[in-house]
């Protein structure tokens, strides 16, 4: 059996805490891997990140599966790195030998297709050899990254927006931009098939700049046209938020612009912020002394140390939606969610809760104190130009 797998969030931890750590890293990474499979035939680097393990005898698919899974949670624990808890995670592509691939540039092939799979359903995890995925392969990836890269300097991005409303009467409170590929070709893209392209490239920095000075001039011009706007929220992606450059960007635009102090807003996802919390911490500081508030975003589907909670000074925790899709069947996820508003209410944050789709999810949600609400129930993400009529139906 051939394992082939990728760090996720190596090239984070070399930019951000450099080479040394890089290399310090890979070193543990190589030690743990070791430590899980002492009866490897192989374990090598094969370049950058990538880690291959060759097992042999081990082809059975509960078998293979349990060690994929032993090593997805051994590489999603803590490393300490120049005294720094890390967290990198990892992605794994399986080829079965001899039964899926004959020869090694086949298995090899076939484990790169698999890991791509395996991190575009979200990473972390595993994907096993299955023939129909030669239908979706390298080539794509390669190609929508060019195409990306074309999109955004021919204007091809676009923003909607989907309305946060108060939990007390689904009033209008602040929205989120959503960034969309208007494909000439594919048509209308979401970023669930780009965004993660975009992130194993420096594309995300580019995408996320032009995300933000979008949100800026959208902001002004619906100020222009004499409309009361309220706080848009926009994503910022794990690679980019320890970078100096963001929050010289947001100081630039606020510098210009001061009126938009307290109307744009960044959210980050939990595990972008605990990839390096010390860094995180610092720019989230920063942004909020320029005025630019935050929101740790799907909250509860990592790990957060409750200590750094406090010091990120983090506006907004957005629970994540996994536990609000059942939240009304399922005691677990309801009793997730309700620590998670706890928390925030003691930690004098505010929370939304995501993916609401239901009237009983809402009066659930409302009488655990849960102040603001985003979903379906409520509003789709809309473009611009309905957003201009709601915020005039506003006044
Ligand atoms: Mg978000």
């Amino acid at each position: 059996m051939l394992m082939y797998m990728d760090l996720d969030r190596f090239k984070y931890v070399n930019d951000s805490l450099g080479h040394h750590a890089g290399d310090n890293l890979l070193f543990l990474v190589g030690q743990r891997l070791r430590e899980v499979v002492p009866h490897a035939g192989m374990i090598a680097r094969q370049g950058g990140d990538e880690f291959i393990v060759l097992l042999s005898g081990k082809d059975d698919v509960l078998q293979v599966e349990a060690i994929a899974q032993r090593l997805v949670d051994a590489l999603s624990q803590s490393f300490t790195v120049f005294d720094k808890q890390i967290y990198v995670g990892a992605s794994i592509g399986i080829v079965r030998l001899p039964e899926d691939a004959q020869d090694m540039v086949s298995a090899m092939r076939y484990a790169d297709i698999c890991l791509y799979r395996a991190k575009k359903s979200g990473k972390g995890c595993y994907r096993l050899w299955d023939r129909s995925y030669l239908q979706d392969s390298t080539p794509e990836r390669i190609q929508i990254e060019s195409e990306l890269r074309e999109g955004i300097e021919r204007g091809e991005l676009i923003l909607h927006y989907q309305p946060k409303v108060n939990a007390v009467a689904g009033e209008l409170h602040s929205l989120e931009a959503l960034v969309r590929w208007q494909h000439p070709r594919l048509g209308l893209i979401y970023p669930d098939s780009f965004i993660g392209i975009a992130e194993e490239s420096n594309l995300i920095v580019e995408l996320d700049r032009w995300v933000i000075a979008a949100v800026a001039e959208q902001q002004l011009a619906w100020r222009k046209q004499g409309l009361v706007i309220v706080p848009v929220s926009l994503n910022v992606s794990a690679s980019h938020i320890t970078r100096a450059d963001l929050v010289l960007l947001f100081a630039q635009i606020l510098n210009e612009h001061p009126e938009l102090a307290n109307y744009i807003e960044v959210e980050l996802t939990e595990t972008a912020i605990m990839a390096d919390p010390d860094q995180a911490t610092i720019s989230l500081n920063h942004l909020l002394h320029l005025g630019v508030k935050s929101s740790v975003d799907d909250f509860g589907s990592g790990y957060t140390s409750l200590g750094y909670l406090k010091k990120l000074n983090a506006n907004t925790l957005k629970i994540d939606r996994t536990f609000i899709d059942d939240i009304t069947e399922d005691g677990y996820d309801r009793d997730v969610a309700k620590a998670i508003i706890a928390l925030a209410n003691s930690l004098s944050m505010e929370v939304v809760a995501e993916g609401v789709e239901t009237k009983a999810q809402w009066d659930l949600l409302a009488s655990f104190g849960c102040q603001y609400l985003q979903g379906y129930y409520f509003s789709k993400p809309k473009p611009a130009e309905e957003i201009a009529r709601l915020l005039a139906s506003q006044k």
